[in-house]
C-alpha cells in the first residue's frame, strides 16, 4: 500500500514537472523568454495564453486531440512524451531508493535524509532531460545546467552522502579507481588510486619526518593547515583559470561560475589530497569516498572528452566535440564516478552510432547531438553501476577464455 502510493504520487509529480520541463525547454535557450517570464504558458504559434484546463499533462493533449484551442494548429506529440518520460525517469530513480533500502544500504524507514537526497536528484535528472531536449533541438548545452549541475553534483555528494549508489554484489572483491567501495560496505583489496595516492604522499611525508624528527600533526592544527591550504588552491584556482579566460575568450564576459568552479576543484583537489594524508582515519570516511570518487570521475570525464575534441579537431580540422559536451561529461562524470564516466562514453558512442548511421543514410543529416546520448547513458551507469561491473567482468572474461 505504502509502495503504491509512494509510486502514484512519484507519476502525478513526473508528469508536471514534465510539463514544466517543456516550458524549460522551449524557453532556456532563447533570448528574451525567461523560465519565470511571462508567467502563463502561450501557445508557440498564435501566442494565445493557456488556461489551466488546457494545461494539464498528457490529459489536455489527448482531449484537444492535438490542437491548439485558439489556432487549430497542431500540437506537437512531443509535450505529452516529455511529460511521460519525465514520469517514467522520476520512477526509475525512486525505485532505484527503494531498492537502496531493500539492499539494507540505507535504512529501513526512510527518513528525512533519504527523501531530500532523492528529491535533490530528481532536480538533477529533470534538468538532465532539459539538456537533452535542447541540444537535440538546437545544438546547445545550456552552460546553466552543465556547470551548474558541476556545482551541484559536488556539493550534493557532500551533503547527501546517500547519493552514491554502491554495488549491490561482489563489493569488495574490486575495487574500482572512481567505484572505489563505501566504506560503509567494506574494502578488503587496498588497490583503489585514493590508498595508492595516499601511500605515496604517506611515504613522502614520512621521509620527511625522518628529517624533521618529532614533526607530528595533531588535529586541531592539521585542520587549521588544511583550511589555508584549501583557501590558497580555491585563490590560485580561480585566478589561474580567470587567466586562462581572459586568454582565450577575450570576448565572453563574466565566467564567473565557471571561474568559481575551477577554484572549488582545484581547493577540493587540494583539501582531500591534504586530508587524507594528515588527518587521522579519514580514508576511512563517506565524505572522502564520495568526494574522491567525483573528483575523479569529473577528471575522466571531462578530460575524456576534451582530447577527443583535441585529437579530432587536430585529424578532421574542424571541430570534433563541443565544449558543452566536455561541460556535460564532467558533470555526468562526477555523477558517475571515474569507470562510470569511460563506460557512459563508450555507450553513448554505441548508442550515437545506432541512431546516428542509419538517420544519415537515410535523410543525409551530418549533424547528430552528441549531448541526449551521454546523457542517457550517464544516468544509466550512475543509477545501475552493477551494470557496469558486469561488463567489466564480461569483458575481461573475454580474454581470461
Ligand atoms: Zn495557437
Amino acid at each position: 500500500m505504502y509502495e503504491i502510493l509512494v509510486v502514484a504520487i512519484t507519476v502525478v509529480f513526473g508528469l508536471c514537472a514534465g510539463s514544466f520541463l517543456n516550458v524549460c525547454i522551449w524557453r532556456l535557450p532563447r533570448e528574451g523568454l525567461s523560465v519565470s517570464k511571462p508567467r502563463r504558458s502561450f501557445c508557440p504559434s498564435c501566442e494565445a495564453k493557456i488556461s489551466w484546463r488546457d494545461n494539464i499533462p498528457v490529459l489536455s493533449w489527448l482531449l484537444l486531440r492535438g490542437r491548439c484551442r485558439a489556432c487549430e494548429k497542431p500540437i506537437s506529440i512531443r509535450y505529452p512524451l516529455v511529460e511521460l518520460l519525465t514520469a517514467a525517469v522520476c520512477a526509475l530513480v525512486v525505485w532505484r531508493f527503494h531498492l537502496q533500502i531493500q539492499l539494507g544500504v540505507l535504512e529501513q524507514q526512510p527518513g528525512l535524509g533519504v527523501v531530500v537526497s532523492c528529491i535533490a536528484l530528481l532536480a538533477l535528472v529533470c534538468a538532465l532531460l532539459v539538456a537533452a531536449f535542447v541540444d537535440a533541438d538546437l545544438r546547445i548545452l545550456p552552460d546553466e545546467i552543465t556547470v551548474g549541475g558541476m556545482h551541484f553534483v559536488l556539493l550534493a555528494m557532500l551533503v547527501f552522502q546517500d547519493l552514491r549508489f554502491s554495488l549491490a554484489s561482489k563489493a569488495a572483491e574490486r575495487a574500482l579507481p572512481g567505484n572505489l567501495v563505501p566504506p560503509s560496505i567494506d574494502t578488503t583489496g587496498g588497490h583503489s588510486i585514493t590508498s595508492m595516492v595516499e601511500g605515496a604522499v604517506r611515504d613522502a611525508l614520512g621521509g620527511l619526518s625522518g628529517i624533521l624528527p618529532g614533526w607530528e600533526l595533531s588535529t586541531g592544527p592539521a585542520i587549521a593547515v588544511l583550511a589555508l591550504l584549501v583557501l590558497f588552491f580555491f585563490l590560485s584556482g580561480s585566478f589561474c583559470y580567470h587567466l586562462y579566460r581572459r586568454w582565450r575568450l577575450p570576448d565572453e564576459s563574466n565566467g564567473f561560475f565557471d571561474v568559481s568552479l575551477a577554484g572549488l576543484l582545484c581547493a577540493l583537489s587540494a583539501g582531500l589530497l591534504g586530508a587524507l594524508c594528515v588527518l587521522p582515519g579519514f580514508e576511512d570516511s563517506r565524505i572522502a569516498y564520495n568526494l574522491a570518487s567525483t573528483l575523479l570521475g569529473m577528471l575522466t570525464g571531462s578530460g575524456l572528452v576534451f582530447l577527443i575534441g583535441v585529437v579530432g579537431t587536430f585529424v578532421f580540422r574542424k571541430p570534433a566535440m563541443g565544449f558543452g559536451d566536455v561541460k556535460l561529461m564532467g558533470l555526468l562524470g562526477g555523477l558517475a564516478g571515474c569507470w562510470g564516466a569511460l563506460t557512459a562514453f563508450f555507450l553513448a558512442c554505441i548508442l550515437g552510432s545506432i541512431v546516428g548511421i542509419p538517420r544519415r543514410l537515410i535523410s543525409g543529416d551530418r549533424h547528430l547531438s552528441f549531448g541526449p546520448f551521454l546523457i542517457i547513458s550517464g544516468v544509466f551507469v550512475y543509477l545501475w553501476p552493477d551494470a557496469v561491473d558486469s561488463a567489466l567482468d564480461w569483458y575481461s572474461g573475454l580474454f581470461s577464455g
